[in-house]
């Protein structure tokens, strides 16, 4: 399902609202200016004195003047979970390389939790079940282990990038340029999977 990239009034993304979330601000008078290339198209009821059905187009990416509460600010990490992690990470175990389907793939910590390793983005990888296993509580070095990739925590719009996967083309052009300067997703066509840029296929 299309989802609405929604911005704050300074064009920070904050969230992905759905497409009738788009309309009801549309509705509201709340939509401050549109930022997409592309429009939803909703269809609603048909009316009872002309005969014609009801269209409310939502543009892809629209910047609101609604103040949502819910959201944790621009500068606010995403929460850390499974999911997120491993599309951070690719589906790639980042000790052996090994790129697998989600249920092979575990939370490892860099630093083991009984060392004071922490739960945190920037001390966890993803890993494969036998690598995590190899791993256990020693560190690293000392078992001739390394990482092949840094551990960073994802800004919001990265964060946005790794929560949904059906994004459109002109969605993940505008999220792309705001991640962090330290985010694997800058590197081009890295997660050209994710992108879904046909939007008259309607979901
Ligand atoms: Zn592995």
């Amino acid at each position: 399902m299309t989802r609405i990239l929604k911005l704050d009034v300074g064009g920070r993304p904050i969230a992905w609202i759905s497409r009738e979330g788009g309309a009801l601000l549309y509705c509201r008078e709340q939509i401050a200016w549109e930022a997409g290339r592309e429009d939803v198209v909703l269809r609603g009821g048909y009316s009872r004195r002309t005969g014609l059905r009801s269209v409310l187009r939502v543009n892809s990416i629209v910047a609101t003047t609604a103040v949502d509460k819910a959201a944790d600010g621009w500068a606010g990490t995403p929460a850390l979970t499974n999911p997120r992690l491993f599309r951070r990470d690719d589906y790639m175990c980042l000790y052996c390389g090994e790129v697998l389907p989600t249920e092979l793939l575990t939370r490892d910590h860099v630093v083991p939790v009984s060392a004071g390793g922490l739960d945190e983005w920037e001390s966890v990888v993803t890993a494969c079940r036998p690598c995590n296993q190899r791993k256990d509580n020693h560190a690293l070095a000392a078992i001739g282990m390394r990482l092949l990739a840094v551990p960073y925590a994802p800004n919001r719009a990265e964060g946005l990038i790794l929560e949904n996967r059906l994004i459109l083309a002109d969605q993940m052009e505008f999220l792309r340029t705001r991640v962090g300067s330290g985010s694997r997703l800058r590197v081009p066509g890295a997660d050209g999977v994710a992108c879904a840029a046909n939007i008259n296929g309607t979901d």
